[in-house]
């Protein structure tokens, strides 16, 4: 019997080392890794700059409390929100953890309770987050959520009107929901929100752990959109692999979350920060951006090409390296036999596969990844007919 508790579903793969895109089992054997520790390790596995950073960070100080100053947080700070709608940030370790300060802050702020979510949206697993959560089976067993979350289906316009009113604090969403099925939000729907939420006074917070830092090709997903959010959330690849999240706020909160109102012993520690400023150093360079944008057409243009004529796929989707492939049946399967074949992908929702390469994923990689799902798409299609 197994030591560990099995709240996962472990495929049965030691993965030991990496480099870049690359991975290697414990018997030698390399994969693609188009996984990316879903959406975290977007600079590539052992990336020299965020090993520099790390180390030389580890011989001078690891933690200190939040109790002291901390100009580094500052810095990491006044990067993130530079040139969004935000002022302030509150670094803490984890997606969840981010949703639970974003949940609290709109609270305080506003005085109501009620935040508006959506069917299909993931935000964590903590109490909060996880009855924020659009997806019953998350919540089965843990007794009653967290009060006045109200949950409505994603991208219709009906169903958000009748969901407004007085007691509404926030609207929280994903822009495109990765856990969800890589569901995008439609343009009508985002001018909707933006409209709403500008007329009723209504707080917009959008989950971006696993859209935001460049993943979509924009530094946060929203940018693609009308939305302007007062609240964001940050985590995944914020890192790298190194555990951190962040909440961004606009300015008019800042009052709200004064001395003693929310905390956390290790957010935002030495180590994570050192880290989460070697990663944004190099991702939010236009020029690397830029990259990812031309990355990701090529890629989404090739599985077009490649897998779209087959008559198992029914959609692929998504922005930048965030790819959905939406299969008519057997994706779970699909998924084992490109592992076989050297690829790991991991699904979203029941019959989508999700592509989450590494952000400096080349060319090459990308051919290859698309010629194994081709020949595996094709392959299940003819030995079922
Ligand atoms: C992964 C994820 C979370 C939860 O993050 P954790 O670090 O696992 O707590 C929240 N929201 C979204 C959109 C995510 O993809």
């Amino acid at each position: 019997m197994s030591s560990l508790f099995q709240n996962y579903q472990r495929r049965s793969l030691n993965l030991v080392k990496g480099n870049g895109t690359v991975v290697e089992d414990d018997k030698g054997r390399e994969y693609l890794d188009f996984t990316s520790g879903i959406a975290v390790v977007s600079l590539g596995h052992s990336n020299p700059a965020i090993l520099k950073a790390l180390k030389e960070q580890s011989e001078k100080l690891w933690h200190v409390s939040n109790l002291f100053e901390s100009p580094a947080q500052e810095q990491l700070a006044s990067s993130l929100t530079a040139e969004t709608p935000f002022e302030h940030a509150f670094f803490c370790n984890s997606g969840a953890e981010a949703n639970e300060a974003a949940i609290k802050l709109a609270r305080k702020f506003t005085g109501k309770n009620t935040i508006i979510t959506f069917n299909h949206s993931f935000h964590g697993r903590t109490f909060g987050a996880m009855s924020a959560t659009g997806q019953d089976k998350i919540k089965q067993g843990f007794g009653p959520m967290l009060e006045s979350f109200r949950i409505i289906p994603y991208n219709d316009p009906m169903a958000l009107q009748d969901a407004v009113d007085h007691d509404v604090a926030a609207i929280m969403l994903e822009v495109i929901q990765g856990e969800g099925g890589v569901n995008q939000i439609d343009e009508e729907f985002a001018a909707q929100i933006a409209q709403v939420c500008k007329e009723q006074d209504i707080l917009l917070i959008v989950d971006e752990v696993q859209t935001g830092i460049g993943r979509t090709a924009k530094k946060y997903a929203f940018e693609h959109t009308v939305l302007k959010p007062d609240i964001m959330t940050l985590a995944k690849a914020l890192g790298n692999g190194f555990p951190i999240g962040a909440m961004l706020g606009a300015q008019k909160l800042f009052n709200s979350f004064g001395p003693g109102s929310h905390g956390t012993t290790f957010g935002g520690n030495p180590l994570a920060v050192s880290v989460a400023q070697a990663v944004i150093d190099q991702i939010f360079d236009p020029s690397f951006l830029q990259q990812v944008e031309e990355k990701g057409a090529y890629l989404t243009q090739q599985l077009q090409v490649q897998l779209g004529s087959s008559e198992n796929i029914k959609e692929i989707r998504g922005k930048g390296l965030i790819i959905g492939i939406e299969c008519r049946k057997g994706a779970a399967e699909l998924i084992q036999e490109a592992e076989n074949a050297g690829l790991l992908i991991v699904p979203a929702g029941p019959n989508v596969l999700r592509l989450l390469p590494p952000l400096t994923v080349s060319k090459e990689e990308i051919d290859q990844a698309v010629a194994i799902l081709s020949s595996l798409v094709h392959q299940s299609v003819s030995i079922d007919s």
